[in-house]
């Protein structure tokens, strides 16, 4: 399981997450941020840092937001 980055990061370039993440696995795209899944440890964090509540972790994702964990993961698999 890992912390999942959904959309309401989309546009957001300030953050917060990056700067508490205790391993550094968060990462910026074009237009948003990403957590890699093999190396997030779970610590929440990043969730509670996040001013738009775009974080969940991945068990709790919306149904609407299910794509993004596919989305995170594929950023590193580049
Ligand atoms: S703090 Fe939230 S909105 Fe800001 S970059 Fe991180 S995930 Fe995106
Ligand atoms: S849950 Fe913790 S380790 Fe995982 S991305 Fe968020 S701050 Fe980093």
């Amino acid at each position: 399981m890992a912390f999942v980055v959904t959309s309401r990061c989309v546009g957001e370039k300030w953050a917060e997450c990056v700067e508490v993440c205790p391993v550094d696995c968060i990462k910026e795209g074009s237009n948003m941020y990403f957590i890699d899944p093999d190396v997030c440890i779970d610590c929440g964090a990043c969730a509670s840092a996040c001013p738009t509540e775009a974080i969940y972790e991945s068990s709790e994702v919306p149904r609407e937001e299910q794509a993004f964990i596919r989305y995170n993961k594929e950023f590193f698999s580049f």
